[in-house]
Formats: structure tokens, C-alpha cells, sequence
């Protein structure tokens, strides 16, 4: 049997379900290790990422950044007038973005000659992926459905005045107030997003602290940030109930507070889809929804893998990427390590930015003991070019006693690019006086983490006390 392609669909070495980060990283990679590559996917290639996650929210968070610039210019000598936000001009910035990327993912796709089908698959066997009535053969396959977005018993979504970011990146106006349930990753961007723009924002958190998988400290940080920029929150405190008002919605709380705003946004996870997919049916073990696999991402089945955010590893696309084409070279004979990660950066986007690799200093305490860690706060205000932009936070530095820096956290503008020398230092398990001997350029942001090594290798230079 020939496909559209040309290509017999019962002879390819890699069938990929699913076309975002991870299924269609993978697909690259094992094209272009020579392997005859067949991808799936129900919607538009590039997934969540592209098209609903990291691309649309940071085109927002940028247009949220012009907004406060111009809105802030006065303190920089500017004179601007803001005259407001014209959503629908933002939406067509952000829209554009995404448009060109994925343009650009799908010429990639064809040039690699992987044979792309759109349609519904469902695993039928351990070797095939059934479409349409159409049977794809692999002697490999890699499940890579992804998530959704997630609500709470009894909370129903109704895509107008109770949301979830699908529904967010598609607004054609400013709500005046949100509520946002859940102060994690997606809703402290969202968050920061709506306030730039003008809305009155809550973020709502059952935890005690905001991002709280990050170092408590580095909660604390944006806390105080978002405070100043009067984002309200209210942290430890439970969900009860939300009814719908004339104006918009009644949010409830467990500690009896009440707050009304014109939405609600449910930011509160994202689970693997992988329901009614036939996984159980072919004998792929399942765990909370989530697909089992091992280090390598190897499932249950020997001929089956799954990455990215159908697997409980950390949701980020650039997990996903990772996976993939760990996945693709193990698939082609080769001999991948498998990911560390702790080693794998992650970023909040949100106005401060908080960004970290490595672990917590309360995980390094329960590794190390508490003796056996030292830490260092290098605060932003000793770092010209974080004075020049005018925002406040730090480096935090987690080294074990006597041994490499194990937990880099940083808060501030910015702060997210410089995530790429902190992933190097982690990884390549760098001593902090390693890292002091390289020079840093003056004066960037990058200055601090180098500031913040020569203070923990006892030599500080513009640091006090
Ligand atoms: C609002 C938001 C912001 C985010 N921001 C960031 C960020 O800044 N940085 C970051 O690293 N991560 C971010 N993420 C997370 C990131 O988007 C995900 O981790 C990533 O997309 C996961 O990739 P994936 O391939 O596992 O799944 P997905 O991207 O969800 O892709 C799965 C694909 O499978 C397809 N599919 C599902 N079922 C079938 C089927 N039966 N047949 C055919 N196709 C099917 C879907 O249509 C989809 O295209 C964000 C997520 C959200 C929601």
C-alpha cells in the first residue's frame, strides 16, 4: 500500500504520534539519521508550544514589555503618552509570529522527507498507528500526544467567563479584572501579561508560595514584585466555587473570601492526554494518565517509546525537544545518555523573570545535609546594567560544601537569558572559583553571575557586606 508520498505505509522504521515539540523533534532527528519517518498529527504541527503555549504567551509578555516602557518611559528621561492596548493589533503581532515559525517547522518537516498524515492516529498494535481506516507500520513507535489544560472537579470551563490558556491567547479585548486560578508557571505569566495591559489581577495559589517547585526564596522575590507591581494574591488558599454574575464571575475561597472579577482563568496543570488512544489495550503502563517509561523513555513495550508531556518529566517544550531526539538516536543504534533533569533550565517569563537550573537549596539540605551546602545571594543592585534597566532581584548561588555549584536561581528583568552560562555551570559541575577566573562582560547581566562566583570563592568584588 502508497501513500500520498509515495512511500509503502506498511515499511517505516519510526512512526511518531503526535506533531509537537516532542514527537516532531524526534521525527527530525530521525530523519536525519536515515531513518524512514512517519508523523502524526490530529491538529497543526508544532503542538501546544507553537501554537498555544510558548510562543503566542511570550509574543504577549513582549507586547506586555512595550506597554510598561512606554507607560514607565518618564523615569528614563522619555516623555511618551500610553494610549492604551489595541488587542486585536497585539493578537495580530502575536498571531504573525507563530504563522512564520510554523511556516518554517513545516518546509523543515518536508525537506527532511518525512511523511507527514493528518488525521486522528490511535495505536492499534506495538508497531502501528491506525488513521482514517489507514494502518501506519513502524518497527518503532513513539507516542508523543502531549497535554491539556487541566481543571478541577466541578469546575466547568465555558470558554467565556471561566478559561483556560487555550481560550486567554485568543481574547480580542482587555478584561478589566481576572482571577487566576493557579500561580504556577502559566499563571504568573498570564498574570503579568493582563496587568501590564491595564486588568486588575488575583492570582489565587493553594500552595503557600507562587512558581512554588522553584527555591522558596526565589518565590519570595516575585512575590514581592508582583506585590509592588499590585498584583494581588492569595497564597495557601483553596478553591471553593465560582458563580457567574452579570459582570463576570464570584470566585470562592475555602478561607471564606470572596472576589469578583469580569473572568476566571483556570491555570491549574496540564494532564497527559492519552485517554481512548489504545496505549492500555496494547499493554503500555499507564500511571495516573501518564505513560511509564525509563530512563531512555522506553515504554512498557518494547517497541514503544513516549516523550514530552505524555511522560511525568518536567512539561517544557525543550524537554520535549530533548526527549525526542534522545529517542531517535537510541532508535537509530545510537548510544544517547539519558537527560539529567535537574540540568535542564526552566524559566517563568513573567515581569520580574525567574529562572533557575540545578536544585533548590532546601533539595541540596536533603542531599547534602544542612551542613553540607553553602549558598550566596548576589543581590542585583551591585550589577550596573540591572541598575541601568532598573530592576531589582539576584543571583542565588547552591554549591555543595567544598564541591561544584549544584543550584543556580536568579530573579529580575531578563534574568531568563542568562540561564544558558548558569546551565553550563551546573552541568559541567563548575566550582564556583572556576567560574570566578572567567572574565564577565562590563556591564551585563551576565556580570552577576560571575560577581555572584567570586563572592562564593571568597573574593567578592562589587558586593557588600
Ligand atoms: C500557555 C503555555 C505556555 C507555555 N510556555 C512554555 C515556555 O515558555 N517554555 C517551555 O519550555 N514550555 C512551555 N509550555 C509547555 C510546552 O508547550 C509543552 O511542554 C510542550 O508543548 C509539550 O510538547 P509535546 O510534544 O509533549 O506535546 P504537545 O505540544 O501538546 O503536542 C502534542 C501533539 O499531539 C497531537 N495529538 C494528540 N493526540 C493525537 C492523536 N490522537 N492523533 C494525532 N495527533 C494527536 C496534538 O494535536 C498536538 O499537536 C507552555 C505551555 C502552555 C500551555
Amino acid at each position: 500500500m502508497a501513500d500520498s508520498a509515495g512511500n509503502d505505509t506498511a515499511a517505516f522504521d519510526v512512526v511518531v504520534l503526535g506533531g509537537g515539540s516532542g514527537g516532531y523533534a524526534c521525527a527530525l532527528r530521525a530523519a536525519q539519521l536515515g531513518l524512514k519517518v512517519a508523523l502524526v498529527e490530529k491538529g497543526e504541527l508544532g503542538g501546544t508550544c507553537l501554537h498555544r503555549g510558548c510562543i503566542p504567551t511570550k509574543a504577549l509578555l513582549h507586547a506586555a514589555e512595550v506597554a510598561d516602557s512606554s507607560r514607565e518611559s518618564e523615569q528614563f528621561g522619555v516623555r511618551t503618552t500610553f494610549e492604551g492596548i489595541d488587542m486585536p493589533s497585539v493578537n495580530e503581532y502575536k498571531d504573525g509570529v507563530v504563522a512564520r515559525l510554523y511556516k518554517g517547522l513545516q518546509g523543515l518537516v518536508k525537506s527532511r522527507k518525512i511523511t507527514f498524515v493528518e488525521g486522528i492516529g490511535r495505536l492499534v498494535s506495538p508497531t502501528a498507528v491506525e488513521v482514517d481506516g489507514q494502518r501506519y507500520e513502524g518497527k518503532h513507535v513513539v507516542l508523543a500526544t502531549g497535554s491539556y489544560a487541566k481543571s478541577l472537579p466541578g469546575l466547568e470551563i465555558d470558554g467565556s467567563q471561566v478559561i483556560t490558556s487555550d481560550q486567554a491567547l485568543k481574547l480580542d479585548r482587555v478584561p478589566t479584572s481576572v482571577v487566576v486560578l493557579g500561580g504556577g508557571v502559566i499563571g504568573c505569566e498570564f498574570a503579568s501579561v493582563w496587568k501590564s495591559f491595564g486588568a486588575e489581577v488575583t492570582i489565587v495559589e493553594a500552595l503557600p508560595h507562587l512558581v512554588p517547585l522553584e527555591d522558596e526564596q526565589a518565590s519570595k522575590m516575585l512575590e514581592r514584585a508582583f506585590r509592588k507591581r499590585k498584583i494581588a494574591f492569595e497564597l495557601g488558599a483553596r478553591f471553593s466555587g465560582v458563580e457567574k454574575t452579570e459582570g463576570g464571575v464570584k470566585v470562592s475561597l475555602e478561607n471564606g473570601k470572596t472576589i469578583e472579577a469580569e473572568m476566571l482563568l483556570v491555570a491549574v496543570g496540564r494532564g497527559p492526554t492519552s485517554q481512548e488512544l489504545g496505549y492500555e489495550q496494547v499493554g503500555v503502563e499507564m500511571e495516573r494518565g501518564f505513560v511509564k517509561v525509563d530512563e531512555h523513555c522506553r515504554t512498557s513495550v518494547a517497541t514503544i517509546s513516549a516523550v514530552g508531556d505524555l511522560i511525568p518529566t518536567l512539561q517544557l517544550a525543550h524537554v520535549g525537544f530533548g526527549e525526542g531526539i534522545m529517542v531517535a538516536e537510541r532508535l537509530a543504534g545510537l548510544e544517547p545518555a539519558p537527560i539529567d533533569y535537574d540540568g535542564v533550565p526552566r524559566v517563568t517569563y513573567s515581569e520580574p523573570e525567574v529562572a533557575s537550573v540545578g536544585i533548590t537549596e532546601a533539595r541540596a539540605k536533603e542531599k547534602y545535609g544542612d551542613d553540607g551546602i553553602e549558598t550566596l545571594t548576589y543581590d542585583l543592585a551591585g550589577n550596573g546594567k540591572s541598575q541601568i534597566l532598573k530592576t531589582a532581584g539576584f543571583v542565588k548561588l547552591v554549591r555543595q560544601k567544598d564541591g561544584p555549584v549544584v543550584g543556580i536561581h536568579m530573579v529580575g528583568s531578563r534574568v531568563g537569558e542568562l540561564v544558558a552560562e548558569a546551565q553550563l555551570i551546573y552541568n559541567w559541575e563548575a566550582f564556583p572559583d572556576e567560574v570566578a577566573a572567567l572574565v564577565h562582560a562590563h556591564p551585563t547581566q551576565t556580570e552577576a553571575v560571575g560577581e555572584a562566583h567570586l563572592a562564593l570563592a571568597g573574593k567578592p568584588l562589587h558586593a557588600h557586606g
